[in-house]
């Protein structure tokens, strides 16, 4: 059933291209295992078609007013909201995450960042500074070509969330989504030309870790920003760091949740469920090592047992449906192997860790919400980032205990803290190492606020008006009102 078929592999310079040379691979859909789609992977005359028609529609783009580029992504966002359906079951059979998730949390945010920085673009300013009779100013110029690499698991919200800044500022992309999520960003790139953007501004270009080197490498490219696990952001900042390119790295984490005592018990379960199990646990920013206070460890426990198995996990197309399956069969057998390693390792599995049976869907890669107890902070599952539905719960006595554990991690891309004491509260967010936190909620990320990691989980910020900061550099111009003043 290759009803997903695209009309080719690539869009570069506003239309559909093949290149039945390069490598083929298929998408396939997470809840059936069945091949919805055939792609080629770019070769390279693909690549170079991308990155020169990206480079000439720059130069027209850039010399328009930024009002004018504000309404061709406002336009892209209207018709992202008007197909919302169509973009979330495309979504859906891209990623298998559940219809139910993904008609309010992937296209409607893409449209959001495209609205926002279309809005925003024509107030960012530069400034005058008096120097006595001289003065100088300072203007924001695009950077260029920019190179978005995108994660599998919210390939509509990457490739938004990357393209709506980059666009905004004057710069055009060449994105690569993940090729075992190969449908959402073309639809976003045709929804583009509908609005009227430049050809060759938004191009996608397919494939495999490989593609994203070479464009990382390539003179042409003046930014990349990747979404990504932390080993191949590595790679892909030290490729960037030999042409001296500005880089984005939206990268991996093992983040904490602390819930104290005097917490809403029921709010920081439904916070550590969110933080856990949305996306098939499949978030970057998700709070995978839950800190819960020892005094209420078993009433939370009881509690999130009842509520994790009320989950409905199924037919992800099913509006019923709460949790659809991973996104591929590697996924399921690597969470698998976690789940494995966490009973070997003397975990205590409160629920889940097996593959439930879904009706018709006997070859979906579905698994159980997971809970374990009795975690350390040595365990493998509370120190890797496994990227399913398993939470680790963790037991502490004192603040300034779960703060030293909860920052003793490589990773620093969220933080969250369920408490009624208002300064313990601001107090923890202020202790935690990680660049976006929360105080009783968790996982919220409007594109008003600035979302990123710190120490391994990243480098910059997207959303908010941070992210122009990284999309755009400043020239300052020096303006000499007098004689020159010359010893020569
Ligand atoms: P990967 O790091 O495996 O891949 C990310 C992208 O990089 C893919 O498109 C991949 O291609 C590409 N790639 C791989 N190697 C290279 C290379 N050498 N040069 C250039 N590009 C390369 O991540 P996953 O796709 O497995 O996504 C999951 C990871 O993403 C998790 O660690 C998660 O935490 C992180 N993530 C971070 C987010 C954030 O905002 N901080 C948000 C979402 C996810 P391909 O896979 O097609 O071969």
């Amino acid at each position: 059933m290759t009803l997903f078929q695209p009309k080719a592999s690539h869009f570069v310079d506003g239309a559909y291209i093949e290149d039945t040379a390069g490598t083929a691979f298929d998408c396939v859909y997470p809840a059936t295992g069945e091949v919805i789609a055939k792609f080629h992977s770019a070769t390279p005359s693909i690549i170079d078609a991308a990155l020169n028609s990206a480079q000439r529609a720059q130069k027209q783009w850039a010399a328009l007013m930024p009002v004018e580029r504000g309404r061709v992504l406002r336009r892209a966002a209207d018709f992202i909201r008007d197909r919302n359906r169509e973009l979330s079951e495309l979504e859906t059979m891209d990623t298998g995450k559940a219809l139910q998730e993904t008609l309010v949390a992937d296209a409607t945010s893409g449209a959001d960042a495209l609205e926002y920085f279309g809005g925003i673009v024509s107030g960012m300013t530069g400034e005058t500074v008096p120097l006595g009779e001289d003065f100088a100013y300072t203007i924001r110029e695009p950077l260029g070509v920019c190179v978005g690499i995108g994660a599998w698991n919210y390939p509509t919200q990457i490739a938004c969330w990357k393209a709506a800044p980059a666009l905004a500022c004057g710069n055009a992309m060449v994105f690569k989504p993940s090729e075992t999520t190969p449908l959402c960003a073309l639809k976003i790139a045709e929804i583009f030309i509908e609005a009227g953007a430049p050809a060759g501004l938004f191009n996608v270009v397919q494939g495999l870790g490989d593609v994203g080197a070479a464009l990382s490498t390539d003179p042409r490219v003046d930014k990349v920003s990747l979404t990504g696990s932390v080993p191949t952001g590595r790679k892909v900042y030290a490729a960037a760091a030999e042409g001296l390119r500005h880089v984005t790295m939206e990268l991996g984490g093992k983040s904490p949740l602390l819930v104290f005592e005097d917490a809403d018990i029921e709010d920081a379960i439904s916070g550590a469920m969110l933080g856990n199990f949305y996306s098939t646990g499949q978030v970057c920013s998700n709070g995978t090592r839950v800190f819960v206070h020892n005094s209420i460890k078993e009433q939370f426990l009881s509690r999130l047992k009842t509520r994790t198995e009320a989950i409905r996990v199924g037919d992800p197309l099913n509006e019923d449906t709460h949790l659809g399956p991973l996104v591929s069969k590697a996924q399921l057998e690597k969470v698998t192997r976690y789940i494995e390693i966490a009973k070997s390792e003397g975990a205590t599995l409160v629920t889940g860790g097996d593959a439930p049976r879904v009706n018709g869907h006997e070859a979906g890669f579905f698994i159980a919400p997971t809970v374990f107890a009795d975690v350390t902070d040595d365990m493998t599952i509370a120190r890797e980032e496994i990227f399913g539905p398993v939470m680790a719960v963790l037991g502490f006595d004192t603040e300034v205990e779960a703060l030293t554990r909860a920052n003793a991690t490589e990773f620093g891309l969220s933080a969250g803290v369920f408490t009624k004491d208002i300064s313990r509260a601001h107090r923890v967010a202020k202790a935690f190492e990680a660049g976006t936190c929360w105080i009783n909620t968790y996982n919220l990320a409007p594109v008003e606020v600035p979302f990123g990691g710190s120490k391994q989980s990243g480098v910059g910020r997207e959303n908010s008006k941070a992210a122009l900061d990284y999309y755009s550099q400043i020239k300052s111009v020096y303006v000499g009102m007098g004689r020159v003043d010359s010893p020569y």
